[in-house]
């Protein structure tokens, strides 16, 4: 099958020498920033699964139920020691009592031939193959149960390493088959898994590596594009996206609550603010329903452009955020607003015209009276 069968002893040297390494990468990674202990766990996690392979290289040579089992609780460990690393990362609780019971299940599923078939050939086989069913059956629960937890924020990695455990499952069924058909010789039980073990270490401590790398990216981006005060958009974004937005179905509807100031004067500044955060958030979940894009431009002023289908469309919609301010009986102080309303034109690349138009409308509510829109 291979021009060249590797030797199982070096394939888990290679495995033992990688997942050191990653122990070692963590490892330090966590010496310098202790609250972020999902690092320990996925170090701790490594250093495990390499005391599992150097168990495996003196066990094999054994025929101790006891040791065996430990060394199948020992790798298997190190696979929940990987998922609570990854459920602490997600700020839930890392250890949960259903785990014990496949970590447990694994080391007596390995014990139990060892100690109940009297042929110790066959005992042996026995306790190798339950062994690997436990093995895989931890990797997939461990894959399962990060899949399941995915957040959108860090997707991508956790599904590198979900899928690279996951595949650990395959593997373990497929070398116990090849082992049980027997045509290409003993010892697939243990050559297929550590085959694989090259590429899904990598695979997965990578990913492992990639998921804060991830979430750290995402917090950046956030503070260069969002308002920090009511996480709309800010200016910057605005002006990534002004190109996309310069399209003749969209409308662009400038807002400026009315007499901001007075509420800052007579409520105090954390009334403001809340005043600002509540009316974002309203307006945010009104831009998210029309695919639009909600943007502070700074101070009480908020630009909102979403598509719409005609003037009568968009004069509903310019509406329907003047009315958002009705928060009667949520305590904050009440306020108005002024939407200067203008339609892209067919031609426009740039958002600056209908912004100038709209600035205009603005203008004229305010000087009409205010609460009211102008298109
Ligand atoms: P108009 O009806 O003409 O729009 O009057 P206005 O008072 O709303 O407008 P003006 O531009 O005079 O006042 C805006 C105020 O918004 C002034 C500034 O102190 C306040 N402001 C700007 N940014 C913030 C903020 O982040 N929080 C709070 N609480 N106030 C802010
Ligand atoms: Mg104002």
């Amino acid at each position: 099958m291979f021009v060249h069968t590797p030797d199982i002893p070096t394939l888990r040297l290679c495995s033992l020498l990688a997942t050191l390494s990653y122990a070692t990468i963590f490892l330090v990674l966590w010496a310098r920033r202790r609250n972020e202990t999902y690092l320990l766990y996925w170090g701790m996690s490594s250093a495990l699964y390499a005391a599992g392979l150097l168990g495996f290289e003196t066990l094999n040579a054994l025929y101790a139920p006891i040791g065996a089992a430990l060394n199948y609780g020992i790798v298997a460990l190190s696979d929940f020691l990987l998922l609570m690393g990854m459920r602490r990362f997600d700020g839930k609780r890392p250890f949960a009592l259903w785990m014990t019971v496949p970590i447990l299940g694994s080391m007596i599923g390995v014990a139990l031939p060892l100690m109940a078939i009297a042929d110790p050939a066959a005992a042996l086989m026995t306790s190798h193959i339950t062994g690997a069913l436990a093995l895989g059956g931890c990797m997939v629960i461990c894959a399962c149960a990060i899949l399941l937890s995915g957040d959108r924020e860090t997707g991508t990695p956790r599904k590198i390493v979900a899928f690279g455990m996951l595949l650990y499952g395959p593997t373990y069924l497929l070398s116990i088959w090849i082992e049980i058909r027997g045509p290409l010789g003993a010892g697939m039980l243990d050559l297929l898994p550590m085959l694989q073990d090259q590429v899904l270490l990598g695979v997965l401590n990578l990913g492992l590596l990639a998921t804060p790398w991830e979430r750290a990216l995402r917090e950046v981006t956030d503070a260069a594009y969002r308002d920090p005060l009511t996480g709309a958009w800010n200016r910057t974004a605005f002006k990534q996206q002004e190109a996309a937005l310069a399209l003749p179905q969209n409308s662009l509807f400038l807002i400026d609550i009315d007499h901001f100031k007075t509420i800052n004067d007579t409520y105090g500044h954390a009334a403001g603010d809340a005043v600002l955060t509540t009316f974002a958030a309203r307006i945010e979940a009104v831009a998210r329903a029309r695919d639009g894009m909600f943007v502070r431009l700074g101070g009480d002023e908020f630009v909102l452009v979403a598509p719409t289908a005609d003037d009568t469309d968009a004069l509903a919609l310019a509406e329907q955020v003047r009315t958002v301010p009705d928060l009667t009986g949520s305590g904050l102080p009440r306020y108005s607003l002024c939407i200067g309303l203008s339609r892209v034109h067919g031609g426009e690349t740039t958002l600056s015209l209908a912004m100038a138009r709209a600035d205009r409308s603005l203008y004229r509510a305010k000087a009409a009276g205010r609460d009211q829109v102008a298109a």
